[in-house]
Order: C-alpha cells, then sequence, then structure tokens
C-alpha cells in the first residue's frame, strides 16, 4: 500500500488505540456474537468509554470534536477485525449527525452524549416492506394532532433494530405524493406504539441485528420533527455522501482483510509439492487484486478529504459507494477461491467475509442505484 497522507500523527495514536482495544474486546467475541445474533449492549458502553463512538461530534455534547477521519479510523479497524460488527456506521455517521444538524437543542443536549458514552444505540428507519430503493414511495404517514404527531407504519431491514434505544424515522407528513411530502422525526423507542417485530435471519452479517419495526399510533412531542416539515427528502440526500463514505471505508478495509488472510493461506498451503503461491495464477490473482486495492486506498482518502472540505457531490459519493463494495465482492470470492474448499467452511474467517460482502452492494442504496445517481451527472 502507498503511505496514506490523509491522517496525522494523532490520527495514528488513535487508530493504535482502537486496534488494541478491538484485539482485547471484540475479536475473543466474534464467534458468540454471531451465534446470539447481536452485540452485548455492554461492548457499545465499552466502546463509548474508549472514546470510539461519534468521535466527530462537538466537545459541547461530549464529543472528542475530531472530524471524519476519526470516524473513518473506527470504521476501518472494526472492519479489518473481518466482523461486521457493531453498526457503528449507523449510529455514528448517519443518526449523531441528523441529530446534531437538524434536532432541537434539547434533544441534542440529552441524546448525543448519551449516543456518545455507548448508552443510547441508535437506528435509522427508512425501509419499508413495499420498497427500500424507491424512498419517494414511504407509505408511513405522520399526522399533526395537538402538541404531538400520530406515526402509524411498518419498517424493515432495520439495522439495530433489536438494540436500538432511539431511532430516526422517515414518514410522510404531506399530501403531496412523491419525495415533498416526507418528514424525519427523532424517536425513543421505548415509546408505546413502537414495537420491534422479528430480528431478520440474515445470510450474512450475523450478529447485527437487523429487525422489522412497527408504529401503532405511536405518539411523539411536535419538537421531535427533524427540520423543517415536508423536508425530510432534502434532508435525506444532503447525509447521504457521508453514510456512502461510511460503507465505502468499511467495504474496503474488509477487502484488505480478505487479501491479507488469503496471502498468508497461500503462503503454507502446499499442493503439487509447492505452496499455492508459487502457482502463477496464484500470483497473478493476487497481483491484481493488490494493484485494485492500493488504487482504491488512496481513491478513499480522496473522497474522504473531499467530504472533510464538503466538496464531495453526490455523484461522487455514489461511485465510491459502487465502486469499493463492488471491489470487496471481487476480492473476496477471489479469496474463497484461492482457499478452495476450506474457503466454503464457516470455521474460517474468509467464509464469514464473503458472506457478509454480499448485502454491500444492496444496502445504502444498491449498485444500481448508484449508477442511477451516477449517470445523472454525465
Ligand atoms: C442487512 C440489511 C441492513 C439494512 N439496514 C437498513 C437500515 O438500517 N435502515 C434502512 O432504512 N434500511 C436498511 N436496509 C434496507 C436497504 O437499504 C434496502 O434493502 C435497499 O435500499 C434495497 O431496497 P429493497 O430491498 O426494497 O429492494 P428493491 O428496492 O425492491 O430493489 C430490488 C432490485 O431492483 C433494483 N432496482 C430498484 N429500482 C431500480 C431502478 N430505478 N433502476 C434499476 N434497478 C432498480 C435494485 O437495485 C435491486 O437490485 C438494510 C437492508 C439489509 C438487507
Amino acid at each position: 500500500m502507498l503511505p496514506r497522507t490523509l491522517f496525522e500523527s494523532e490520527h495514528q495514536q488513535f487508530r493504535e488505540a482502537v486496534r488494541r482495544f478491538f484485539a482485547q474486546e471484540l475479536t475473543p467475541n466474534i464467534p458468540r456474537w454471531e451465534a446470539q445474533g447481536q452485540v452485548d449492549k455492554d461492548f457499545w458502553r465499552a466502546c463509548g468509554a474508549q472514546g470510539i463512538l461519534c468521535p466527530d461530534m462537538p466537545e459541547a455534547y461530549g464529543g472528542a470534536g475530531l472530524d471524519f477521519r476519526a470516524n473513518a479510523i473506527v470504521l476501518e479497524e472494526t472492519s479489518y477485525t473481518g466482523s461486521a460488527t457493531p453498526a457503528f456506521g449507523v449510529h455514528s455517521d448517519i443518526v449523531a449527525h441528523y441529530l446534531l444538524k437538524y434536532a432541537q437543542e434539547d434533544l441534542r443536549r440529552t441524546w448525543i452524549p448519551r449516543m456518545v458514552d455507548g448508552s443510547a444505540i441508535a437506528c435509522i428507519c427508512m425501509t419499508e416492506p413495499g420498497g427500500g430503493s424507491d424512498l419517494k414511495a414511504i407509505r408511513t404517514t405522520a399526522v399533526r394532532e395537538g402538541d404531538g404527531w400520530r406515526i402509524n407504519g411498518a419498517k424493515t431491514f432495520i439495522t439495530n433494530g433489536v438494540t436500538a434505544d432511539i431511532a430516526v424515522i422517515a414518514a410522510r407528513t404531506g399530501a403531496e405524493p412523491g419525495a415533498k411530502g416526507i418528514s424525519l422525526f427523532f424517536c425513543e423507542t421505548d415509546r408505546p406504539g413502537y414495537k420491534v417485530g422479528r430480528k431478520l435471519d440474515k445470510v450474512g452479517q450475523h450478529s447485527s441485528d437487523v429487525a422489522e419495526i412497527f408504529f401503532d399510533d405511536l405518539r411523539v412531542p411536535a419538537d421531535y420533527l427533524l427540520g423543517a416539515e415536508n423536508q425530510g427528502f432534502v434532508l435525506m440526500m444532503q447525509e447521504l455522501p457521508q453514510e456512502r463514505m461510511s460503507i465505502a471505508v468499511t467495504a474496503h478495509s474488509a477487502a484488505q482483510r480478505a487479501y491479507d488472510l488469503t496471502v498468508d493461506y497461500v503462503k503454507q498451503r502446499q499442493a503439487f509439492g509447492h505452496t499455492l503461491l508459487e502457482f502463477q495464477n496464484t500470483r497473478f490473482v493476487l497481483a491484481d487484486l493488490r494493484t485494485k486495492l492500493q488504487v482504491g486506498w488512496t481513491h478513499l482518502d480522496a473522497c474522504i478529504a473531499a467530504l472533510l472540505q464538503g466538496k464531495l457531490t453526490t455523484d461522487q459519493a455514489a461511485s465510491a459507494k459502487l465502486f469499493h463494495t463492488e471491489l470487496r465482492s471481487e476480492v473476496t470470492d477471489a479469496c474463497v477461491q484461492l482457499f478452495g474448499g476450506y474457503g466454503y467452511m464457516n470455521e474460517y474467517e474468509i467464509a464469514r467475509l464473503w458472506k457478509d460482502t454480499r448485502i454491500q452492494r444492496i444496502y445504502g442504496g444498491s449498485s444500481e442505484i448508484m449508477k442511477e445517481l451516477i449517470s445523472r451527472a454525465i
């Protein structure tokens, strides 16, 4: 890998502290969390104590006042453990930013510090059973009633859905169809009417709890509206570049992990009296992947730098999400091939990486939707 110029020495220290902490507290727990289908809530609090959650939140709200580089380090190091969880991206990179930018001051002061210390876990409820790609078609309704809002509807595929203490909800508030009538709301998940449905049985990412959520006459106060009424779609579009970078960073680090594991493996595994690395096919496959990973890191850092300057455009972020998640698929699939039958055994980390990979081309906007967005800029 080429030297990365995006990070300062203080970031390097932060990275080393995160890596040490994960080696002790995350890696040994992965098999147990995978089996139980979720991460222990205590682990979130331990991460909070280490300054790992929402590191870019301002000090006034309990954060470390850093920037997205610190968030990227947390994502990279999490992914590089070979685990898809905890879902720090949803919590730190998405929900915390909706609260910081669009919530009333009381809500910000109450909840951001709890997100930072890990006592409140967050989820975001956009996707509905009727469709995820077409966010304009949201059918959940929020109706103004007295001093609050009454919300009814159903969401699905919600990451942290079982463990979350707080949620951001997208609902239809306007009579106008399409994007214009959508608003966003904050909500505590223990309010009457907020109901967690099934924890969904996924192909991979087993330690990430993903659930159905139902709103059955859920009432929230008027000031739980985030931003202005009927402006929810605009807010979502503004936040998407960072959400997409969060997925791109995770994808690239996991691809690097798969590559590194495979290099170690092919140096040891023997066939026909040679190590696998001695076969030209193995060396050429790995040379190809290594080249793409190197180019990818440089691209990732350039996108993060643009994001920090507020200059990363919607189509550039979509390209990053598209490129890095597709690359992760290519890399992990080629790596499983080099592991042979062992690559298909659940006890091998490469098998988990491969299964965890597939969803990244779908969630957070599918590859096809990314191409739609990119093509609009042509
Ligand atoms: C594990 C997991 C975690 C998730 N976490 C969250 C979460 O925390 N919060 C949340 O709100 N959502 C979450 N999602 C939902 C996710 O973002 C959606 O699944 C995704 O956006 C796709 O929506 P869909 O599943 O309804 O597929 P559909 O929208 O039905 O799409 C099906 C297929 O049609 C294609 N397609 C759709 N429209 C077009 C088009 N215009 N042109 C070309 N092709 C098109 C899609 O690319 C896809 O291949 C999660 C999903 C999963 C599986």
